[in-house]
């Protein structure tokens, strides 16, 4: 039976994606070496890093004077990297969850951090609004998709001091302002490649201004300079990112990724809220459209492993919820056609209906 893939991470990409991905495995370009033992210094895979370098920017719409940059280490190397990089004082973070406090955690070994607000009495069922970030905090940082909760900032807010984005989960998933952040990083294998490369935008005039010593390997500069290639980068999750983003190019862009975004969580979310044994975790109004979580009706949580058995026998995985919050989640990236979404809600119907 044909799998559908609700994991929040790794997870779906574009079939045409992976089968460009084991292809280039097998034989780049027909050179008759595969890219897995090929040199990262040839002026083929040169030729991947220029592209990349170009296609990243213009799918995102990145302005002028702003590095992208393709690096090891995962999102959880940024929570170090980033205070590395920009926190001489004081930071301010939204505590939105398990990643943003991850990140929070992590800045406070180079400074002071505030917390401007947090969620967290509410296990995360909501993004705070009412807070005031510090005028004299170096930057401020955020995480605009709670993967584990199903919360999102789906809009690019206004902050009085340079803004960082954690978005490893909702990237190209909507147009984003860029010129609004001074930093947006993320892992890349939740709406953008395999695991393995991490994508970090940066504008590049906020650099050098700590005063501490950076560590080479951790100084964004060095990235810079080297194009992503000052040690051997990660060839093939970049390779997949470069298909995805001509995928996702080639689709329409992010303005169609977010429709389809849209259309897939309308659905999935209007199911919840009508079938009588679910209810949705998250707030309306901070309703994730790439991770959607919920849980059977408290009168009906014995029902809860009799329906994750049904969606599964249905062919369908990756929807257990996150311990953190139990129940279930549908996780709805780009590369998530509708029809996947319309069988998870043909199931919860069915389900509905015999039980
Ligand atoms: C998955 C995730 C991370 C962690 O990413 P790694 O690449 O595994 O370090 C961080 N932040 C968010 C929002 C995530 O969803």
């Amino acid at each position: 039976m044909k799998k559908i893939n609700f994991s929040a991470g790794p997870s779906i990409l574009p079939q045409e994606v992976m089968q460009a991905t084991a292809e280039a495995c097998k034989d780049f370009n027909g050179i008759g070496l595969s890219l897995m033992e090929m040199s990262h210094r040839s002026k083929d895979w040169q030729a991947v890093m220029d592209d990349i370098d170009s296609l990243f920017k213009e799918v995102l719409g990145v302005p002028q004077g702003y590095s992208v940059l393709f690096l090891g280490g995962g999102a959880s190397m940024q929570f170090c990297m980033v205070p590395y990089n920009f926190l001489e004082k004081k930071a301010a973070y939204l505590n939105t969850g398990v990643w943003a406090k991850k990140a929070l955690k992590e800045a406070k070994l180079f400074g002071e951090v505030v917390e401007v607000a947090s969620s967290a009495d509410a296990n995360y069922t909501f993004i705070p609004k009412d807070y005031s970030v510090p005028a004299d905090a170096d930057y401020f940082h955020i995480t605009t998709n709670n993967t584990i909760y199903g919360t999102e900032i789906r809009k690019d807010i206004d902050s009085p001091v340079p803004l960082i984005a954690d978005m490893s989960s909702d990237i190209f998933s909507r147009p984003v302002d860029v010129s609004k952040y001074a930093m947006i990083y993320g892992g890349a294998q939740k709406n953008l490649a395999m695991a393995g490369v991490t994508f970090v935008v940066v504008k590049d005039e906020l650099l050098g201004k700590v005063s501490r010593t950076i560590p080479t390997m951790l100084d964004y500069r060095t990235h810079i300079d080297k194009g992503s290639m000052f040690n051997t980068p990660p060839v093939v999750p970049i390779f997949s990112a470069y298909k995805t983003l001509q995928w996702i190019k080639k689709s329409g862009g992010v303005e169609e990724m977010e429709r389809r975004a849209k259309a897939r969580a309308e659905l999935l979310y209007g199911e919840i809220d009508s079938n009588k044994f679910f209810r949705g975790t998250a707030v309306e109004e901070d309703r994730s459209l790439m991770n959607i979580c919920f849980v059977m009706k408290d009168e009906y949580k014995e029902l809860e492993k009799d329906f994750f058995d049904f969606a599964t026998s249905r062919g369908m995985v990756g929807i257990k919820g996150h311990r953190s919050v139990g129940g279930f989640r549908a996780s709805t990236y780009n590369a998530m056609p509708l029809e996947g979404v319309q069988a998870l809600v043909d199931t919860m119907k069915e389900f509905e209906r015999t039980h």
